[in-house]
Parts: structure tokens; sequence; C-alpha cells
């Protein structure tokens, strides 16, 4: 799938991105010849993690040295293991600056680290380092597999239990899990392939078969491992039903007709929509707040009904050209009548909204200013949480778009955030009755600086709090990126 993000970069039109990457999926990727096992001089016919190790660097998750060598024996550090656990899940392993100190750009596993730190696989110290260079211990390497693989383990003996139940690791001589002994390169790559092939574990150990799903393409290759590096092992016909055992990314390991291999997701019945799936029909609702005979407030022949359609209408614009199906709440100043508070609500929830975001401007005597976003925190609304981080990641953007007095996110008891069922914000983008508040209110240009913000700021909170990576390229559209800063 790397190849197929290759094909599709550099364009600007969103919805048609998807498109292309569905067909490269299709058609680039699946004719792609796959690579032979590659063998390592220093990883002979008898050598015990021979098989393990060749099967990953089929799919090029480890690589040796331009001498051929794998060095084997060498102890894994944490910036190769985030590396060959980011190319096991398919990462963007595109070098970046990171979060931590010291990992820098230049660091070959910085993309890497980024992303399995932000998908909570390996996390850094509270110093705000990550020591890269370090070696991995035994019970940190079962953390970051089960992780990364979701068994739900939390404590290093839980995750090692997982690992021997699942007939992934053995203990040690002594009968332990050997926690604190560190790992060599061989032996994380004996774990890291029996993590993604259930057919490598010890003892034939084999998944449940729990979950159903149907194939949607004309013909889905069931591969050997999970990408298009692998050998195809069979072909699965139009509606062939599948049992997955377990996901490997957006690769799914499954059971079809008395054989196990790995089929891209994209193209089972669950994920309608292809690469988009996550997003695809995700309801935005935008609330512009008043409206009507209701004009809210008002300062310098301004009123706060205009600049709240106006934004909203500039957001869902952004919005129509992503795969979100987004709602106002309103689509035009009602004449003649207000939309009741109780209404936007129930709009909301009828729609099976994931997100609320209300659009207002604040005002108090003329002295005031600056933004601000509030959220409920309360019962009444079970996603405080997710509320709480949506106006985070809002609040942040406004400030860099509006460059107005920051005063912060706040618990506010308002309607339409207060009755609400999903994560719901309600943002005051200005002081209409202050002065130079005013004035950006009253201009087109900032308007759509904060219509920007706010389209940014909801991606970040898919990106970095729910951990959507396919609203990736929706920042393409404003020719941003995701605030490297998470909730
Ligand atoms: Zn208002």
């Amino acid at each position: 799938m790397v190849e197929c993000r290759k094909l599709a970069k550099g364009e600007k039109a969103v919805k048609r991105l998807f498109l292309l990457s569905v067909f490269a999926v299709a058609g680039f990727c699946a004719a792609a010849a796959p690579a032979g096992a590659q063998t390592f001089v220093d990883v002979g016919d008898s050598h015990r993690a021979k098989m393990e190790i060749n099967y990953l660097a089929t799919g090029q998750i480890v690589n040796g040295s331009l001498d051929g060598h794998f060095y084997p024996d060498k102890q894994v550090t944490r910036a190769e293991a985030a590396a060959m656990i980011g190319r096991t899940l398919q990462f963007n392993g595109k070098q970046v600056s990171t979060d931590f100190s010291d990992v820098g750009i230049q660091n070959f596993a910085s993309g890497y680290i980024q992303e399995a730190a932000r998908h909570s696989i390996i996390t850094g110290y509270k110093d705000g380092s990550f020591k890269p260079d370090q070696p991995v211990a035994r019970g940190e390497m079962a953390i970051m597999i089960s992780r990364a693989f979701g068994y739900g383990a939390s404590t290093i003996n839980s995750a090692a239990k997982a690992l021997m139940d699942k007939g992934i690791a053995q203990g040690v001589a002594d009968g332990t899990f050997g926690t604190t002994n560190s790992i060599k390169r061989s032996d994380f790559s004996v774990f890291l392939a029996r993590s993604i092939n259930s057919e490598l574990r010890l003892n034939g150990s084999m998944p449940e078969f729990t979950q159903t799903d149907t194939v949607n393409a004309d013909s889905l290759n069931m591969r050997s491992g999970p990408s298009t590096l692998y050998d195809v092992k069979s072909a699965i016909p139009f509606k062939g039903e599948v049992k997955i055992g377990y996901k490997v990314g957006k690769w799914a390991f499954i059971q079809y007709d008395g054989k196990t291999g790995f089929v891209h997701t994209d193209f089972l019945a669950s994920s309608v929509g292809g690469s988009s799936s996550q997003i695809a029909g995700k309801t935005i609702v935008i609330d512009p707040g008043h409206g009507g005979t209701d004009p809210g407030a008002s300062g310098y022949g301004l009123l706060e009904k205009t600049v709240t359609q106006d934004t909203a209408l500039r957001v869902q614009n952004y919005f129509k050209q992503t795969p979100f199906n987004i709602l106002l709440t309103q689509e035009k100043d009602p004449v003649g009548y207000k939309t009741e508070l109780s209404d936007r609500v129930a709009f909301a929830r009828n729609h099976n909204a994931d997100i609320f975001v209300s659009i207002h401007c604040n005002s108090f005597n003329g002295t005031a200013d600056g933004t601000e976003t509030y959220y409920y925190a309360a019962y009444q609304n079970p996603h405080v949480d997710e509320s709480k981080a949506l106006a985070t990641y809002v609040q942040k953007r406004m400030l860099d778009a509006l460059d107005l007095k920051d005063r912060g996110i706040d618990n506010g008891d308002f309607h339409v955030i207060r009755e609400n069922t999903m994560p719901a914000i309600l943002t005051e983008l200005a002081f209409i009755d202050n002065k130079s508040d005013n004035a950006k209110l009253a201009s087109s240009y900032w308007r759509q600086e904060a219509a920007k913000a706010i389209y940014l700021g909801i991606l970040d909170y898919y990106y970095n709090y729910k951990k959507i990576d396919d609203v990736l390229p929706l920042y393409n559209l404003l020719q941003a990126q995701p605030s490297t800063k998470w909730y």
C-alpha cells in the first residue's frame, strides 16, 4: 500500500484522491511482482530463526546492511523495534521531526517512532526523551506487540501471558518470562513473525475465527503476509464469505475454504467506501448559532447570526470535498422564525451525528476580547473526554488562525452541548461588541480563516485523538499538516 500512496500523492482534489487510491490498489499494486524470500549472508540455512527472518524480509519489515548482513545477534533497539512494528502495520515511515527531545528528523526511524507513539504502541519517558538506541527488554517487547496487535494487555505480566497463550513466545530457562532480559534482532524477528502470522506460531496455535465478512471485489487475493509483497495463495471470488481471526493494520488474517492467509480489509463488505472506510458517511453537524427572529448578539452594525451562518457555510464547503457527511442545523438564515435549541439537538441525534460543533460570537460590554471554546463536562453527555479533545484542537487552530486572545477551553452549560449525546462543542469565535474583534468578524477574509481553523481542528481531533489515519489526505485541501500535539 505504500506504493499506492505514492501514486496518489500530490493530488489536490481530495475526492478523486480516494478514488484513485482504490483503483491503484486494485490495479497497480495487485500486479506488483512479489519479491522472492530474501537471504542474508549471516542467516544461513541452519540458523534457527531463518524462516521468520526471511518471512519479515519478504515484506520489507526487516532489512539488512548494504553488504547483505542481518546481524541476528545484535540487540534490538527501541528505534529498530518501532520501525519493524511500524512497517508491519504499514505506518507512513517518512522521517519527521518528533515530539521527543532525542529523536530528530535525521533518525532513520523518526516517522515510525512518532506514529508508534501516536498509536500508544511505544511511549516515551517522563523527561520527554525516547531513548531510541536503548536495547529492548523482553517485557517491553511483550507490551509493544500486545498493543500493536490489540491483545488488550496493559501490564508486562498480562502481555507476557498473552504472548505465551498465543504461541508467540515461551518462558526462559528459569521458568519466568525473563522480562528484563534484552532481545537479539533474531529473537525479536521470531516474535514479530509469529504475531503477524499464526501459521508460524508454536504448536500450530490458531486464533478463533469469530467474525464473518464477505468479499466485495471481483476477485480478492489471499496472500501469505500482510502486504502486496507477499505471494498470492489463492483468490477469493466476489461475495465469498471469509472468517476473520485478527487484523494486522489494514490487513486481516482470514480463513476461507480451509486455507488461511491475509486479505486487505478495504475489499471486505464491512468497509464500504474503500480506503476512506473509517470516515465515509460519518456525519458532522455544524450548528450556526441563532438566526431568523433571533439575531443573537450584535456590535458595530454586525449581527451574530450573520457571522455564524456565513462561517458555518464556509466550514461546510470544506467538508463537502471530503468523504464526511456534513450537515448544518440550518442551511440558511431562517426568515420569520428561529431554530429552537432543542430542534438543533434533535437534528444532530436524528442524523446520528458523530460530532456536533456550534458556532457563536461572544459579547460582554465592549471591553472583553478573544476566542474561547466550550464543551460540557457532566454525565448527560457521555463523551466528555472526546468533547474536551475536540474543543482543545478547534481552539488551538482558531488561535493560530485569528490571532486573538486565548480565553482557553472551558466547561460550559449550554443547551446544545449539554443535551447532546455525541461529542459536542460550542466555539465563540470572537467578541462581536469589541471593536478590534468585531473588525475580524466583519471581514470575509477572517471568517474564511475561522472556517479553515474549524475544519483543521476537526481533522486534528479525528487524526490525533480518534487515531483515524484516513483523514491525513484531507489536510492537503489546505496544504496543512496535522497538529503535532495531541490531547
Ligand atoms: Zn450566541
